[in-house]
């Protein structure tokens, strides 16, 4: 093959932070930046992005690149850019980060493009059918309906697909792209009381660029209803907006208020196929679609014009990518708003830490609502003290007889307890023995329906045994509470009352699970166990009572983030109760009914705790007031880790303060040993110096090993 004299830079999808360089045989033109490539690696043909032209620094004898994928910049300028910024931010290969950019179906090599769903349209001829009545209908189908319609609509409508061919054979209807007009349901639109009405008068005031706002309000005191006040504003003007929500499948409810308001809005969920997701990405891309609804990966969809971010449960742990790319959703999110300029609204009632710092600092605007939007109270709150007493399943007898009052009252009562399974161990009471997985040397935990000792981190499953595998004395009990148990306990002292339970063993199906929420949205008398599944975003207007079985572990954890995450837990468990004209109740078991940070939460409210945390990290030098980094290392040896941590860190004594080599907080999961620094630097400029430092010094002594893995985590979440 002759090659002409232009040459390309590519980034490849490979955990490698070099650029390679190709040659453009006769006949293709030099791609585009941005643009998709395919090219030969190793024995590979991979799908590389072209980062530059001609570079001036190429090597003379190149490899011919094997195809050119795209006439454009597939990503548009402004998510190449951020991907740039990505990989500069996170320190994580350029050509992983558009890999991981890319929907799953655009790293194959198939062009991207728009797929119209096929669409028919009447036209305004006329044919006498009183021989066909199908097709009489059809027609009559298309007068009633508006005269666009689609195939599949049709085909949901009960015509099959011979009648359409019949009647468009007849040129009664013609193929269309027009889309069909959604129906727009008609949905009562509350009158937005004082503090909304303030709200999002400062809000429209600055729709003209970057604008980041914390809206810190409540549960329940109607900040939905500000997005969708501020999106329909944004609409009329035709620009695109971008809704970041935790998890789609627990918020079905939130989803469904957007479509009814706007007749429609694209989601992203994950059960969407690889296809499928392509379509709305390049949608998105076009400016055909107006509203998205996604989970963390949507902020890496392109858009044409997009006007505003909205990340609702901004302090949720999921915006934060815990492998690959460990970007967080809600930063980025601050990014692209700055560099788009354009407003960009966080909503929650338990602000993180870190937006709270930029509210209180004047980077973000803090616009509040405290109160409850349509009237209802907020719960009162109450500690149980359960020292010395006895309790069965988890539950205090106080506790059962609050239950049986709210029951008796007819309300529904929501039991929440942050442990799946039925007990978090199992052991011998006469030589202690406890089940842990051999691979990870944690405890097991026991599962009953179906019975198995199931590992949470790695999920290999064992069968309990009935005698002790140690001594074969007695046979092991079950230690502690998990909801299965809970669940148990409460059946045996309510066996008249309707029990479900929600974790993410009881909600595998989503259908099962939405079948759930119906059922309790009915709001006949009932028992709601679950996790933290149950306090995310759910409006179930007959709970009246919220017990939370123990919050005493999260105030006492080594993690210096546990307490802020214990708070936020509680107070959006808490947030379940009362929600319409009944008042709620929120009874906090605990053995540490003194704990300061306890007390300040339930007496003085999650602001008052979060300053006095804010004060804590201050004193601490910890995030959000020094920027950290983690880098950990695992590998089946485990002298290889810390020998490969503990040069880091003498390499780059001075420039970081370090905490480490410690073992992870999961030492060994599937039988990898893993540890851990942590890096804290005085500022972000320093850290990236340190960063970039680090890379270099990996690269100069640690060659790729099979033996060792490491990764480098900006910003981590979870570090202890
Ligand atoms: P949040 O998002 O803060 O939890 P929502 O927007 O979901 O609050 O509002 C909570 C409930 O109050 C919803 O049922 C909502 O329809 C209702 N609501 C919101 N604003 C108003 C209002 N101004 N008047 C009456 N009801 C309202
Ligand atoms: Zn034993
Ligand atoms: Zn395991």
């Amino acid at each position: 093959m002759t090659t002409s004299a232009e040459t390309v830079r590519v980034a490849v999808p490979r955990p490698l932070h070099a650029l390679f360089d190709y040659s453009i045989p006769d006949g293709l033109a030099t791609p585009v930046i941005g643009a998709r490539v395919a090219v030969p690696f190793g024995r590979q043909r991979l799908t590389a992005i072209c980062v530059a032209r001609n570079p001036p620094d190429a090597h003379s004898t190149l490899k011919p690149i094997h195809a050119v994928l795209d006439d454009g910049n597939a990503f548009g300028d402004e998510l190449y850019e951020l991907a740039s910024w990505l990989a500069e931010y996170y320190h994580h290969p350029l050509g992983e980060v558009f890999g991981t950019i890319l929907p799953v179906a655009a790293r194959r090599e198939v062009e991207l493009v728009i797929h119209h769903p096929e669409t028919w349209q009447r036209t305004d001829k006329c044919a006498d059918l009183t021989r066909a009545p199908k097709q009489q209908a059809l027609v009559d189908h298309f007068e009633s309906e508006g005269g666009v319609l689609e195939a599949t609509q049709l085909r949901e409508a009960g015509f099959k697909r011979a009648i359409i061919r019949a009647i468009a054979g007849k040129g009664l209807i013609a193929p269309t792209t027009f889309a069909p007009p959604r129906e727009q349901l008609a949905s009562e639109v509350p009158v937005l009381n004082s503090e909304q009405t303030l709200v999002l008068a400062a809000l429209i005031e600055h729709l003209d660029g970057f604008a980041p706002s914390l809206l810190d309000g409540i549960t329940g005191s109607g900040k939905t209803e500000i997005y969708l006040r501020l999106i329909e504003r944004l609409r009329a003007e035709g620009r695109q907006v971008l809704v970041l929500v935790p998890e789609i499948a627990l918020t079905p409810q939130t989803v469904a208020r957007f479509q009814q308001r706007f007749g429609v809005a694209e989601v992203l969920h994950s059960n969407l196929t690889a296809g499928q997701r392509l379509q709305t990405w390049l949608k998105c891309k076009r400016g055909d679609v107006g509203i998205l609804i996604g989970t963390r990966s949507a902020i890496l969809t392109p858009f044409a014009n997009l006007g505003l971010i909205v990340v609702d449960e901004e302090h949720d742990s999921s915006f934060k990518q815990t492998d690959g790319l460990r970007y967080s959703a809600r930063d980025v999110a601050v990014k692209r708003a700055q560099n788009l300029g354009i407003p960009m609204l966080l909503g929650t009632a338990t602000p993180s830490l870190e937006s709270l710092l930029n509210a209180k600092s004047g980077r973000y605007r803090h616009l509040r609502l405290t109160r409850r939007a349509g009237g209802a109270e907020l719960p009162s709150f109450h500690l149980l003290d359960i020292r010395g007493h006895k309790l069965a399943d988890g539950l205090s007898v106080p506790l059962q007889q609050i239950i049986n009052r709210h029951l008796g009252a007819d309300g529904q009562v929501l039991v929440f307890l942050n442990r799946r399974g039925y007990a978090p161990s199992y052991l011998c009471p006469y030589c202690g023995w406890q089940a842990t997985c051999s691979q990870c040397d944690t405890p097991m935990t026991l599962h009953k329906t179906p019975p198995a000792l199931i590992c949470h981190h790695c999920a290999r499953r064992e069968t309990p045994s009935s005698s002790c595998p140690a001594c074969g004395r007695q046979s092991p009990i079950a230690i502690g509470i998990g909801t299965q148990r809970a669940a148990e306990g409460l059946l045996a002292l309510f066996p008249d009352t309707p029990l479900y339970r929600i974790d993410r063993d009881s909600t595998r199906s989503r259908r099962r699970m939405e079948e759930q929420f119906q059922a309790i949205r009915q709001g006949q008398p009932a028992i709601l166990v679950g996790t933290q599944m149950l306090a995310k975003g759910h409006h179930f207007p007959n709970v009246t009572l919220v017990a939370v079985l123990n919050a005493d572990g999260g105030f006492c954890s080594a993690d210096f983030r546990a307490p802020e995450r214990t708070a936020q837990l509680i107070i959006q468990v808490a947030g379940r109760a009362g929600r319409a004209q009944r008042p709620g109740q929120v009874w906090i078991q605990t053995y540490q009914p003194e704990n300061p940070l306890l007390v300040s939460l339930i007496e003085e409210g999650y602001e008052s705790f979060a300053t006095a945390e804010l004060e804590s990290r201050h004193r601490s030098g910890l995030p959000p007031y020094r920027p950290m980094a983690m880098v950990r290392a695992e590998s089946r040896d485990t002298a290889l880790p810390i020998a490969f941590l503990t040069d880091l860190r003498t390499a780059l004594a001075g420039e970081f303060e370090i905490l480490g080599p410690a073992p992870a907080p999961v030492q060994r999961i599937a039988d990898r040993n893993r540890y851990q620094l942590l890096l804290l630097a005085d500022n972000r400029r320093a850290l990236h110096l340190g960063l970039h430092r680090l890379r270099d010094k990996i690269a100069k002594d640690h060659p790729v090993s099979a033996n060792l893995r490491w990764s480098l985590d900006v910003d981590p979440y979870d570090t202890f």
